[in-house]
């Protein structure tokens, strides 16, 4: 896995060579993303640099963020609409997903990385990416279940 200052600087050369003018609210924006492990929506990223950058909006992080994942710098983790949730982290990698919460974790295992695809859809598709996606109940939402009996 890369350093900040890494990705950071691969950042800058991916919005150069794809054209994307680099300006403060797009630096702080991937900033936010790389510097959160929480796989945050548009919205949560727009509460924690709205006291920066008072002027933004919510409009604007989102539509920034999709830029981010069109340029290859992000990646949506799941979701539709306004409840899509983002990630700076394109290392190859799996989820877990608190159905209580909401909380998305990172998994990282190498026979996920290997699953096979079916014929069937290998004959349909081409296969981009491919991604495990667990569901269950963290380990907080678990001590919350049990405190409630
Ligand atoms: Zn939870
Ligand atoms: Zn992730």
């Amino acid at each position: 896995m890369m350093n900040k200052e890494r990705k950071i600087e691969l950042f800058k050369e991916k919005c150069q060579t794809k054209g994307i003018k680099l300006t403060p609210q797009r630096l702080l924006i991937y900033e936010e993303l790389i510097n959160s492990t929480e796989h945050p929506t548009a919205e949560r990223i727009y509460s924690s640099i709205t006291q920066k950058f008072p002027t933004i909006s919510l409009d604007t992080v989102h539509r920034t963020l999709e830029t981010f994942c069109t340029i290859g710098v992000a990646t949506m983790a799941e979701g539709l609409g306004n409840s899509k949730r983002f990630e700076g982290n394109m290392d190859n990698h799996h989820h877990v997903h608190c159905v209580q919460c909401g909380m998305i974790h990172d998994v990282y295992d190498a026979n996920y990385d290997q699953l096979l695809v079916p014929p069937q859809v290998s004959q349909e598709f081409k296969i981009l990416k491919k991604i495990v996606h667990l569901e269950g109940i963290c380990r907080k939402c678990q001590t919350e279940y049990e405190n409630m009996d």
